[in-house]
């Protein structure tokens, strides 16, 4: 089994509805995400996926959320915070539809980080 390891990262704003803190205010990251992709089987170059192309879907996805106020943007809301954990279910969700995926090459997880410290792990299992 082969496991690679794709990361990018954005800039932007959110808060936190409902929160009892400083995180209900305003603030901003650098949110860092990494896509791990899985399979058993690589091409006649070697490779399980290129990671261009698994840079560059992830980075078209990242693109939509760059300098922007997360919580004006869908799916989230004030009943669905732009947490890191709904980041990354959301990321997931979108990343999976990319047509290199298939029954070989697999999205295992997105790792989203809003410090360099703090990070959420998003899966299927
Ligand atoms: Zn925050």
């Amino acid at each position: 089994m082969f496991e690679i390891h794709v990361s990018a990262e954005f800039e932007a704003a959110h808060r936190l509805a409902g929160y009892e803190g400083k995180c209900s205010r305003l603030h901003g990251h650098s949110w860092i995400v990494e896509a791990a992709v899985t399979g058993k089987k690589l091409d006649q170059l070697g490779m399980l996926v290129d990671f261009k192309v698994v840079k560059g879907r992830l980075r078209e996805l990242l693109e939509a959320l760059d300098h922007q106020f997360l919580n004006e943007l869908a799916p989230f809301s004030d009943n669905y915070n732009p947490t890191a954990e709904h980041l990354a279910e959301y990321i997931y969700n979108e990343m999976s539809k990319a047509e290199f995926f298939n029954d070989n090459v697999k999205l295992k997880h997105i790792q989203v980080w809003e410090s360099p410290k703090s990070s959420v792990i998003y899966t299927l299992d």
